[in-house]
């Protein structure tokens, strides 16, 4: 595991209005970075495959490449004062071999530890912080030998490249295990992975945590819902104890200074049916679960990822409203643009994104609120999102 060195997070200082901001990564984060950006004065260049993608309609220019192309890469830094990444699947490589020719404030070594989960895990736990138990897993005897210590149900995961719930198989019997024999015997081979006990949650939450290198501030902790491993509704904030609320901060802020952070990093946790916050994955950028930071605090999500690599000061973010965030997925995006004109409360967000596709996250509407049980009973009975029950 990457050991966090002293040049690692070369802070920037001050990053002056008029200077560049390059992202990796074209989607919907880099937009809602970059809009904010704009607001602040900053140019944005964008790399991603797609020409006109969600990010390059509101940058100043694109470069036209795949997010692992070294001359694209090294293009876009040539352009930029600040490199930074909307997704966690960056090649850390290549940033390392532009950092001559630009600024990475948030480093690679969080990039390194957040792609793989065994690193992850174990810097987590090496900050005192609880996870699932882990063991990691190479072949089919350390599996075997992992569940009998870890016993069933169980979650086994590759170490990396998984998201929304690829690369994940929850075992619950021998049955389930033998599945993962017949795969692998059949050539699928065994991916270097891990096994995770499987965590009794009460229910998923998450926190957002900002920082420029020096200071840290935290988001209120929300929960979330999720359908078939894609986030659908997130609460804000999360209705649990002040003492649980502010577990959730000490640890997003040991998290922050461990990492030396400056951007936005989001912790997914469960909270356990006794009680427990327990720290599922990190995400080293703004997430889909702080979107509701936008309308509902003082300072969004993505505007505190901007400051943070700008090495500019960080206010405390603080919750205006309690509020309700509902993700429009590639079937959600007719019916409630259908309802739009009698919905004058939905904050609409749409990305820009030209190929509609099923369970392609395409936009979200957040709802500000006093009564957020009510709230999300009023969205479902719409119907919109009926294809989630
Ligand atoms: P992940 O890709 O690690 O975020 O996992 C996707 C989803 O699978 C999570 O949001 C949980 O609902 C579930 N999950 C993952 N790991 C565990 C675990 N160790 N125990 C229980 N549920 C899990």
């Amino acid at each position: 595991m990457p050991s966090l060195s002293e040049e690692t997070n070369g802070a920037v200082k001050m990053l002056q209005p008029g200077a560049t901001i390059g992202i990796v990564g074209g989607g919907q984060l880099g937009r809602m970075m970059a809009i904010v950006a704009k607001y602040r004065g900053f140019r944005i260049g964008v790399l991603d495959p797609t020409p006109d993608c969600p990010t390059a309609q509101v940058a100043d220019f694109q470069v036209v490449g795949e997010y692992d192309d070294k001359t694209a890469i090294h293009d876009l830094a040539e352009k930029s004062d600040v490199l930074t990444y909307e997704f966690e699947n960056v090649d850390a490589d290549a940033i390392d071999e532009v950092r001559h020719l630009v600024a990475a404030p948030q480093g690679t070594d969080l990039l390194r530890v957040t792609q793989d989960r065994i690193n992850e895990k174990t810097f987590i736990n090496r900050h005192g912080i609880e996870t699932a138990p882990w063991r990691e897993v190479n072949d089919f005897d350390e599996l075997e030998a992992a569940i009998d210590e870890l016993h069933y149900p169980c979650v086994l995961k590759t170490r990396s490249g998984g998201y929304d719930g690829h690369g994940q198989h929850v075992l619950r019997n021998d049955t389930d295990l033998e599945k993962i024999r017949a795969r692998g015997d059949r050539g699928g081979g065994f991916p270097p992975s891990i096994l995770e006990g499987f965590v009794d949650f009460a229910f998923e939450a998450s926190i957002l945590v900002s920082g420029n290198g020096e200071d840290y501030v935290t988001f209120p902790m929300v929960r979330n819902d999720h359908r078939n491993n894609i986030l659908h509704i997130t609460v804000a904030p999360a209705e649990v104890s002040d003492e649980l609320h502010r577990q959730a901060q000490d640890l997003a802020l040991r998290l922050a200074k461990g990492f030396e952070l400056a951007g936005t990093l989001a912790i997914e946790l469960f909270i356990t049916k006794d009680g427990r916050v327990v720290v599922n994955e990190l995400a080293p950028r703004p997430h889909n679960s702080g979107h509701y930071t936008i309308e509902a605090c003082s300072i969004d999500q993505f505007d505190a990822h901007i400051r943070g690599i700008a090495g500019w000061p960080l206010p405390e973010p603080k919750l205006l409203s309690p509020a309700v965030m509902v993700n429009v997925l590639g079937q959600h995006v007719a019916p409630s643009r259908a309802l739009i004109g009698s919905h004058p409360e939905w904050n609409v967000h749409d990305y820009g994104k030209a190929q509609v596709r099923h369970n392609r996250k395409m936009g979200h509407i957040t709802v500000l609120t006093d009564d957020t049980a009510q709230t999300v009973a009023d969205l479902e009975a719409t119907g919109v999102w009926d294809d989630l029950k």
